[in-house]
């Protein structure tokens, strides 16, 4: 697919950031090229257009950058997943390791139901601790975890193209 080649491309490498030794991938710049933006929301659209899914649900914050117009393209509800304390209603969280400490996700008690049929949404899978959080949420929500999608993926999941027993799904490697 030729639109790969110009996704990488508009995807900014910052090294150092957030601290020494890491080349960290910013998506931003992607979001200021129009076409590429596009491009990206069009194949996530043309993939699960016609899959059944009721339900986008989008990891904070980078994944609210791409989820809710492939929820909009593709006729379903948009679900954010939020750090702690972020959601002002009753949440189910979900605890995750770090690599040093860990995090949390949240979702709104009610968002999802017995019977949606889930994909979700980040910028980038390293671990894929944060994911794996993410479907174990949906989970417990009662959703069906269809594919997890992301930008970028670390070439390691080349060979397991999956996340917590869900198939997983990525448009490019890191630079
Ligand atoms: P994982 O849980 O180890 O798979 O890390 C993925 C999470 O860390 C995602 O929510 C990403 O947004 C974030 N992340 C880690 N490294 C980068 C990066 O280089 N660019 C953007 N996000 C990153």
């Amino acid at each position: 697919d030729p639109r790969l080649k110009a996704i990488t491309e508009a995807i900014r490498v910052v090294p150092h950031f957030p601290k020494q030794g890491i080349m960290f991938q910013d998506i931003t710049t992607l979001l200021l090229d129009h076409k590429v933006f596009k491009d990206t929301i069009d194949i996530f659209v043309d993939r699960y257009k016609d899959m059944g899914i009721s339900i986008v649900a989008g990891v904070e914050a980078r994944g609210f950058f791409f989820g809710p117009s492939i929820a909009l393209a593709i006729g379903s509800k948009f679900v954010p997943l939020r750090k702690p304390r972020k959601l002002p209603g009753e949440v189910i969280s979900e605890k995750y390791d770090l690599e040093y400490g860990s995090d949390c996700l949240e979702m709104h008690v009610g968002a999802v139901k017995h019977g949606d049929k889930a994909i979700v949404i980040d910028d980038l899978v390293a671990t894929g601790g944060t994911l794996s959080a993410a479907i174990t949420l949906l989970e417990r929500g009662g959703a069906e975890v269809v594919e997890c999608a992301c930008i970028i993926g670390l070439s390691h999941f080349k060979d397991d193209c999956s996340v917590n027993g869900k198939p997983l799904y990525f448009l490019v490697e890191p630079r």
